[in-house]
């Protein structure tokens, strides 16, 4: 039997995921939960509801199909009860303007190279390939690895995008099969990476070792996030480990976003971490500052 997958988008034309032009796919389930994710709606296990309250028009319509009570109407606002959901679509099914929507498909892997074969001229003419992201992609091994070897045997460059917090015997699995690893680094020092990601990097930071030592390519991708990781003690931790490996190819800095916060809003988290993005002037000297460091070949990802 074909191997499935819990598939939460398949973005073509990618040009921020690797090299060249790509098609990423966004696999759902991640064991970090850090504060400032601006994909959360990939983080959890399972698919789920989303609501996009911007489009709604409080027709109704929802509730009557609803046999869960997910739908509710009270003084003209619709409060949308997620936990109570179980996914049947019907309310999908009647919202008129795309309101609603399931984030997560159970897809093959057939079903995901049917995708990624399309634009399979342009990744051999701009050095692209298939970008595998999530969530965390190895938290689906077995489909990881499968799709991994339909790439190879259709000769399509490979990347996956990983935090780097996995059994190491995951890696093993890929290692052959991934020509590119973006590899995260996001904080400096145990106890503040389990404070706002919800685990310590020591486990991180191994597997990175496990991949360098064995010479895969590795691109490190490093979030720098106000107030949280934007210290000289980071910046310096950066510069060490990009020059303590000659398979860290480039170091790219991934400069905080606030797309997650809608996103967050949509499935129904509130408690969601918002502050100020960097300024373009920030950026750059901050760039700057990572060269003085001397952290290798950085750019901003
Ligand atoms: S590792 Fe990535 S997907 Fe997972 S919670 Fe952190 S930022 Fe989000
Ligand atoms: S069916 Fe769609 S537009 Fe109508 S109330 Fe429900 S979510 Fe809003």
């Amino acid at each position: 039997m074909s191997e499935k997958g819990l598939v939460y988008n398949i973005n073509r034309s990618s040009f921020h995921d690797g090299p060249g032009i790509r098609t990423t796919v966004f696999l759902k389930g991640c064991p970090l939960n850090c504060i400032w994710c601006h994909n959360p709606e990939s983080q959890q296990y399972e698919a789920q509801l989303s609501y996009n309250e911007s489009k709604c028009i409080n027709c109704r319509m929802c509730e009557q199909s609803c046999g869960n009570g997910v739908h509710n109407f009270v003084s003209g606002k619709h409060y949308v009860y997620f936990d109570k959901c179980k996914l049947s679509g019907k309310c999908i099914e009647v919202c008129e303007l795309d309101a609603l929507s399931i984030i997560g498909k159970s897809v093959s892997v057939e079903e995901v190279m049917d995708e990624v074969i399309k634009d399979k001229k342009f990744y051999d003419n701009s050095g692209g390939g298939i970008t595998v992201s999530g969530g965390e992609p190895t938290v689906q091994i077995d489909f990881l690895v499968k799709l991994l070897e339909k790439c190879k045997q259709e000769n399509i460059h490979t990347a996956i995008e990983t935090c780097g917090y996995a059994k190491e015997s995951n890696y093993k699995k890929i290692i052959s099969l991934v020509n590119l690893f973006l590899f995260d680094y996001k904080i400096t020092g145990k106890n503040r990476h389990k404070k706002y990601t919800g685990v310590s990097n020591e486990l991180i930071l191994s597997n990175l070792d496990f991949l360098c030592n064995r010479d895969a390519n590795v691109i490190l991708r490093c979030p720098i996030i106000p107030g949280i990781n934007n210290c000289d003690e980071h910046y310096k931790a950066i510069a060490d480990l990009s020059n303590k490996y000659k398979s860290i190819l480039e170091t790219h800095i991934m400069f905080y976003n606030n797309w997650g916060i809608s996103k967050n809003k949509n499935i129904g988290n509130i408690n969601y971490f918002e502050t100020k993005m960097f300024s373009e002037t920030e950026k750059a000297s901050l760039v700057k500052k990572l060269k003085e460091f001397g952290v290798k070949k950085v750019s901003i990802g």
